[in-house]
């Protein structure tokens, strides 16, 4: 909550602000709907993290409809109805538990409705109870309904970072070096077949700074990958809460206290910057110290490179008007 107040007081026009607040709104809207349909099985931050992926994908997937409402958890007309129901949207709780469908009725009013984000909501909750109450339990649920491990692994990273923080409101972004006391610069290279990046359509935007510069996370997430890559040199990668995987290459060392599967918030020391890579494990300083900051979005299926430098100059900017 107190993230929230600093961060819109830092708007400077009306309208933002407001803009800020209804967000808080809907935030508090949203965690009440995953309080409400939480169990002794199902923990609220399971609901939170499925239906927060399911945001996330509908906000990448021309294919899919994307879900204008509080909730955006949505299932197919065939698994809510029953898949041998000859009413497709039928929406009588007793015909489609007959049909074998999982739509439910969450608000009482004795319809289910997968437009309305109670019954969407206990329905995913009966779902996952049916699995038991263990994290393998979860995992194997998930599994089963998105038939797909990177859906599976992006979920248990959303749940595991609500369960830390007990909140939902994980949206802080902070550049990932000092913005004062150092010196940097970077510019907007995407998709140039010069940098030093892995790749060669380079994939991501270059900062360049003097050896052992900080290195700090832009994003709350979880360490999903520390450790030698022949092209990036010593790297992390970072799985945040919005489907994004953060990726920092050619690091002079790392931050000894963290290791895979650790969580990490906008501002947590990764390393320091370097010029690790192209080369065997150890190999450096075959080009100038910069960090390689890469941005990837999973979309459900595939996770694609896209331009990290339109976010770095609005970190930059959100950074350098935080308090010293
Ligand atoms: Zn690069």
């Amino acid at each position: 909550m107190i993230g929230m107040v600093i961060y819109s007081a830092t708007f400077s026009d009306v309208s933002s602000a407001n803009e800020a607040s209804s967000q808080e709104e809907l935030m508090s809207q949203r965690m009440s709907l995953y309080m409400q349909f939480q169990n002794h099985i199902v923990p609220w931050y399971y609901l939170a993290a499925i239906d927060q992926y399911e945001r996330n994908i509908q906000a990448v997937r021309p294919d899919i409809p994307k879900r204008e409402s509080t909730a955006a958890i949505q299932f197919s007309k065939e698994s809510w109805a029953g898949a041998l129901n000859p009413q497709q949207g039928d929406t009588s709780p007793f015909t489609i538990k007959y049909f074998g469908g999982i739509g439910m009725d969450g608000n009482g009013d004795g319809i289910a409705d997968p437009a309305d984000d109670e019954d969407v909501m206990l329905t995913m909750s009966n779902y996952l109870s049916q699995f038991g109450a263990t994290e393998e339990d979860f995992k194997l649920s998930l599994y089963e309904y998105y038939q797909n491990e990177l859906a599976v692994n992006q979920i248990v990273s959303i749940a595991k970072l609500y369960k830390h923080y007990d909140k939902i409101e994980l949206d802080t972004h902070v550049f990932p070096v000092p913005v004062r006391g150092y010196n940097y610069s970077y510019r907007g290279t995407w998709g140039a077949n010069r940098g030093w990046g892995g790749r060669r359509i380079h994939e991501g935007t270059d900062i360049f700074a003097g050896y052992s510069t900080p290195v700090v996370s832009t994003s709350y997430g979880i360490i999903e990958i520390m450790g030698w890559n022949e092209f990036g040199g010593w790297r992390v990668g970072v799985r945040d809460n919005h489907n994004t995987y953060h990726y920092y290459a050619h690091l002079a060392y790392f931050n000894k206290d963290l290791k895979v599967g650790d969580i990490v918030e906008p501002g947590t020391l990764l390393g320091g910057v370097g010029s690790s890579g192209y080369g065997k494990e150890g190999t450096s300083g075959k080009f100038p110290p910069h960090l390689h900051y890469g941005m990837y979005k999973f979309n459900g299926r595939t996770e694609w490179a896209f331009d990290p430098y339109p976010s770095l100059r609005n970190w930059e900017k959100y950074t350098r008007q935080q308090k010293k």
